[in-house]
């Protein structure tokens, strides 16, 4: 199976890093040719503002947009922002709108403000540890969103059909568990 990480700009080699330890080929994604013969695809966290940028320079926005009407994608954090429908304090970022929530960047506070906690998250077991920085909060949910896990009252892992996201940063808990969960969405597709 081919998982195709956008490596444009943030976190992505630590994704790669990961899925190589589960067992799955992570392919980089920076041209359109390499959307080729991926199952599925991880949008890093990182900075929603430049990927954006980044990726139109890159003549990436249509490419990605066909390949996400099909196969399953998972967004962390900026990745989650940029598969968000209603971008509350946005003028930049041109999203995917696949996911039926509104969201606020930098919601949290600024860099020193973030932080680590343990979350529950449906059907998991025992806690994850979820690292959030300069995280965006998930202010709205429509019904069509399932809803796995929350801190103080606030989404912070959702899935709606094909699409996961995380407003933290699992890539960096050395836990597999939510990219097992990802697999699992791709296996299924
Ligand atoms: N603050 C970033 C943004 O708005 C997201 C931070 C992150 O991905 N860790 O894009």
């Amino acid at each position: 199976m081919n998982i195709g990480v956008l490596s444009l700009q943030g976190a992505f080699l630590k994704h790669m890093q990961l899925l190589k330890q589960i067992g799955v080929n992570p392919i980089q994604v920076r041209y359109e040719k390499d959307l080729l013969n991926l199952h599925g695809l991880i949008i890093p966290g990182g900075e929603s503002t430049v990927l954006s940028k980044l990726i139109m320079r890159q003549s990436l926005y249509e490419p990605m947009e066909k390949f996400i009407s099909k196969y399953p994608v998972y967004g962390t954090c900026a990745g989650l922002i940029l598969l968000s429908k209603i971008i509350e304090n946005n003028k930049i970022v041109k999203s995917f709108e696949k996911l039926d929530i509104s969201v606020k960047r930098n919601a949290w506070g600024r860099q020193i403000n973030s932080f680590i906690t343990n979350l529950d998250i449906k059907e998991f077991g025992k806690p994850f540890k979820g690292i959030f920085i300069r995280a965006p909060k998930i202010n709205k949910v429509s019904p069509k969103v399932d809803v796995l896990s929350s801190f103080n009252d606030n989404p912070v892992m959702i899935r709606q059909q094909n699409f996961l996201g995380t407003t933290f940063h699992p890539e960096l808990s050395n836990d597999y568990r939510i990219h097992k969960y990802f697999i699992g969405m791709v296996q299924e597709c």
